[in-house]
């Protein structure tokens, strides 16, 4: 019988590797680029790869740090709930325990914020939160931003990061594509700027909708910026694609990036292009001076 028995000396005794040095947890962490260990500490505030220069994946609240002025950020619509309209098995539970786990209530934050004294309204989406896919609440926070920076007469700068539409959601997640288009429609009708810039991974849904509706349209280095998966059309199309195949810097050269900025320099280049599309008495005054 005492075959089948832990036998609690066996765990007692140390391994060669437990013996070795210790590497604190967190210390190091993986770059999904080029796989290589990296000393977190050198990632830095800006989270870039010293050996590939892959810019890790960040939160919605890193990404806020980032980008606006400290202290400035005032939280639109955070109110806006997820509802189950399909009844998707056990969805209410994971949209509870994702909340938990970022401290986000859904997969955009938006708000209003300065950018280098600059009012902007901002949306962050973030890739943590069930891959920063497109349900109705993101679509009608989306959608909203758009409303109100309209009626404040503010530029729009969004984030995309998303693997797509919501799956739990069906036929109501797709319907935000077609809702937060008509929002950006009427508020570029009115001559108002609007700014995107696409993180890593921008996909599916949220491609074809707003992130590719900016005026103008930045994306970080390495960044995958695609429709479809390329899984999903190599076996479509019985063919193998190439490596840099949907890479933001391959997106660009087919012309659907206006210019790829690296992380550090992200903040300046958007406080300039915001004061380059503004309109104020101040500056039409310059003008005919
Ligand atoms: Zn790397």
């Amino acid at each position: 019988m005492r075959l089948f028995k832990k036998r609690p000396y066996i765990s007692l005794q140390k391994t060669e590797a437990q013996n070795g040095p210790q590497v604190p947890d967190g210390m190091f962490e993986k770059c999904p680029n080029c796989q290589r260990p990296i000393y977190v500490k050198s990632l830095g505030k800006s989270r870039r790869c010293p050996n590939c220069h892959y810019t890790f994946r960040i939160s919605a609240q890193e990404r806020l740090a980032i980008t606006i002025d400290a202290g400035t950020f005032n939280e639109w619509n955070s109110k806006v709930k997820t509802v189950n309209p399909l009844d998707f098995p056990d969805y209410e539970n994971k949209i509870t325990k994702t909340q938990a786990k970022t401290g986000l209530t859904e997969a955009v934050l938006t708000g209003e914020a300065q950018i280098n004294g600059h009012k902007t309204a901002i949306g962050i989406m973030d890739s943590h939160f069930i891959m920063g896919s497109m349900g109705q609440a993101v679509g009608e926070k989306i959608t909203r931003l758009f409303e109100k920076a309209l009626e404040k007469e503010l530029p729009v700068v969004l984030f995309t990061a998303s693997g797509g539409a919501r799956m739990q959601e069906g036929i109501f997640s797709l319907m935000q594509m077609a809702k937060t288009s008509a929002a950006i429609k009427r508020f570029s009708d009115k001559g108002l700027f609007y700014l995107t810039v696409l993180t890593d991974p921008t996909t599916g849904g949220v491609t074809a909708s707003f992130a590719m509706e900016g005026d103008i349209i930045l994306a970080e280095p390495g960044s995958l910026v695609g429709f479809a998966g390329k899984r999903v059309i190599e076996q479509t199309i019985k063919a193998s694609l190439p490596d840099d195949f949907q890479l933001a810097e391959t997106v660009m050269k087919n012309g659907f990036i206006d210019q790829i900025i690296e992380r550090e320099k992200l903040k300046q280049v958007i406080a300039s292009l915001i004061d380059m599309h503004s309109y104020s008495d101040e500056k039409e005054g310059e003008r005919y001076e």
